[in-house]
């Protein structure tokens, strides 16, 4: 019996992207045939606002926005002013945080941040242009996303979380360089095991890099000693500097998992709640708001849900054939977030 708290909720809030990360949004799938999704398919505000607040009611402490890119979302400051009004049933505020590629952040760092967001993650895979251009897929100069961090730390984000997706063969080169630079600095880098989302990226596991290596390549030039988790249930695995310069984390998906600890429900841009990221289906909950349905139903249909779910993908990906994805049709990163 897996007995795992709901604590967590990821909105996704648009399936569409300026980047094409090759390991999300490969441009050979995610070109002008593909079919993103209309507006009118798409939660408006008040629709996420309901749901939210029927989670929170439930236990939820933290939600966190993502997509696709977030920051694409038109007035998305309207819908952080709403969420961020939502109180814990003992009256707490929400842990409100966004999940960007960056692209944007210099321009919005300062109206996300008036209207009550918290915290912001920002995903940065290389230092070097060359490197960065190449795996966002657009061309996309690093310099603009490492503005965007400068202006988000001066705003008052912080300590402001960098996630970095290794990928063998593309960017391992720069783990001790993004070590490097960021050591010392308020942000704390995060390594994050390429993982086998969806269908486009064409997954292999020799192209993983193991924590354990990440690890063992940052020591061998700046040493490091395992800390405790922040909290139970943390999917990053912390580890500092022995001289004092600050804290990495290793977040190892593919060769550890943690569904034991899983306490994450994610909605997706349409409505449809999946109780793992690795899920093939979901749960239809716009139908159930545009279907006239009350808080109480739609609360009791979730929480069905989530005491009946089993998901487990991640410990039964290293049970079966090592190195292969599951055959079974998965759904995208960047329709259901991060
Ligand atoms: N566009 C935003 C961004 O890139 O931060 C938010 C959405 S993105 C889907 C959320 C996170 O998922 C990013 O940190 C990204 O690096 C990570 N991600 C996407 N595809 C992944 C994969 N195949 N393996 C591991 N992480 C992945
Ligand atoms: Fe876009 Fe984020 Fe996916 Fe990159 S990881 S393609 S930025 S959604
Ligand atoms: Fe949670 Fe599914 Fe990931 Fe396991 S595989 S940690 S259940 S999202």
């Amino acid at each position: 019996m897996l007995a795992r708290p709901l604590q967590d909720l990821r909105i996704s809030l648009t399936d569409r992207c300026n980047f094409r990360c090759v390991y999300c949004m490969p441009e050979e799938f995610f070109n002008k045939d593909y079919e993103f999704l209309s507006r009118g398919a798409l939660l408006n505000f008040e629709e996420i606002t309901r749901i939210a607040r029927i989670f929170v009611a439930h236990g939820v402490r933290k939600i966190r926005l993502t997509g696709g890119e977030p920051l694409l979302r038109k007035h998305i400051e309207n819908l952080i002013e709403m969420l961020a009004q939502l109180k814990t049933p003992d009256g707490r505020g929400l842990d409100l945080a966004l999940t960007t590629n960056g692209s944007l952040l210099a321009k919005k760092a300062r109206s996300l941040k008036d209207a009550g967001l918290q915290r912001v993650t920002v995903s940065l895979d290389s230092l070097d242009d060359d490197t960065f251009r190449r795996m966002n897929g657009v061309d996309f100069p690093v310099a603009q996303v490492l503005r965007g961090l400068e202006v988000a730390h001066a705003t008052g984000f912080g300590p402001i979380k960098l996630n970095m997706v290794v990928k063998r063969g593309m960017n391992d080169q720069e783990i001790v360089p993004m070590a490097r630079h960021f050591k010392g600095t308020p942000f704390i880098l995060r390594f994050i095991e390429y993982m086998d989302v969806g269908a486009s990226n064409d997954w292999k596991m020799d192209e993983v890099v193991p924590s354990s290596e990440v690890v063992r390549r940052i020591a061998a030039h700046m040493p490091l000693e395992a800390i405790e988790p922040n909290h139970a249930g943390e999917t990053a695995e912390r580890w500092r500097y022995t001289d004092g310069g600050g804290e990495i984390g290793v977040i190892s998906s593919v060769t550890q998992s943690f569904c034991r600890d899983c306490t994450r429900a994610r909605l997706s841009t349409e409505g449809v709640l999946y109780t793992c990221l690795f899920a093939a289906s979901g749960h239809d909950l716009r139908a159930l708001l545009r279907g006239g349905n009350t808080d109480q139903e739609i609360a009791a249909a979730t929480s069905h849900l989530w005491r009946t779910r089993t998901d487990r993908y991640s410990e039964l990906r290293s049970a079966s054939t090592p190195g292969t994805a599951s055959a079974a049709r998965k759904i995208e990163m960047s329709y259901i977030g991060g």
